[in-house]
């Protein structure tokens, strides 16, 4: 058990993950105000709707990709598999992006990239389009489909983990996540993301993990 997280309420709650840098580690391409609403609001309110949803059932100690497995696509379990989903996207958003990110990735991942999209800014250029088509709320993706890479966008809460691929990185694009810092301009934050914070390494790592 970990520390004394009001979110834990039994042994088998789920835990907020922690934030992996300071609120005000992004910015100023994320500000430490839309961090904080992001990680502090948004993110810990899905663990928090899991919590209530999971307690006394078979998912109150099950880890969320298995929870994700578990509920997709079953109408009854629509809230159920929307907040696990969200709660693991959100880790995997926080880990995708850094304040020592951008540039060049690490040569296997590059080597990978240069072969599905000819060279690292095609890849970002991909990853932009699918943000920035991607109507409404949802996410954008750079994944490994079998030996290739991909890019995939995910509405709302849904995720590349149902449909087989394997996740490398992601990109939030719900409202929330750029809304305090960018308005609607959409386009921008992804910009600067995809050039200042986008964490390659962590892409890599996912390759052989
Ligand atoms: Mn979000």
């Amino acid at each position: 058990m970990i520390g004394n997280d009001k979110t834990q309420t039994s042994v088998s709650a789920h835990l907020l993950a922690p934030l992996p840098y300071a609120e005000n580690a992004l910015e100023p391409v994320i500000s430490a105000r839309t961090i904080g609403f992001h990680y502090g609001k948004h993110h810990k309110g899905y663990v928090e709707n899991l919590n209530k949803l999971a307690a006394g059932t078979e998912f109150a100690g099950m880890m969320l990709q298995k929870i994700v497995a578990a509920t997709v696509g079953n109408p009854d379990k629509v809230a159920i598999f929307n907040n696990a989903s969200q709660a693991w996207n959100h880790t995997f958003y926080w880990h995708s992006l850094s304040s020592q990110g951008g540039g060049e990735p690490p040569a296997a991942l590059k080597q990978k990239i240069e072969a599905a999209f000819g060279n690292v800014d095609a890849c970002k250029k991909e990853l932009a389009a699918a943000a920035t088509t991607q109507f409404g709320s949802g996410w954008a993706w750079l994944v490994l489909d079998g030996d290739k890479l991909k890019v995939v966008k995910t509405a709302n809460a849904d995720s590349p983990l149902t449909k087989g691929l394997k996740p490398l990185l992601t990109v939030d694009v719900w409202e929330h996540a750029y809304y305090l810092d960018y308005q609607n301009r959409r386009a921008d934050y992804l910009a600067a993301l995809l050039d200042k914070l986008i964490d390659w390494n962590f892409a890599d790592g996912n390759l052989r993990g």
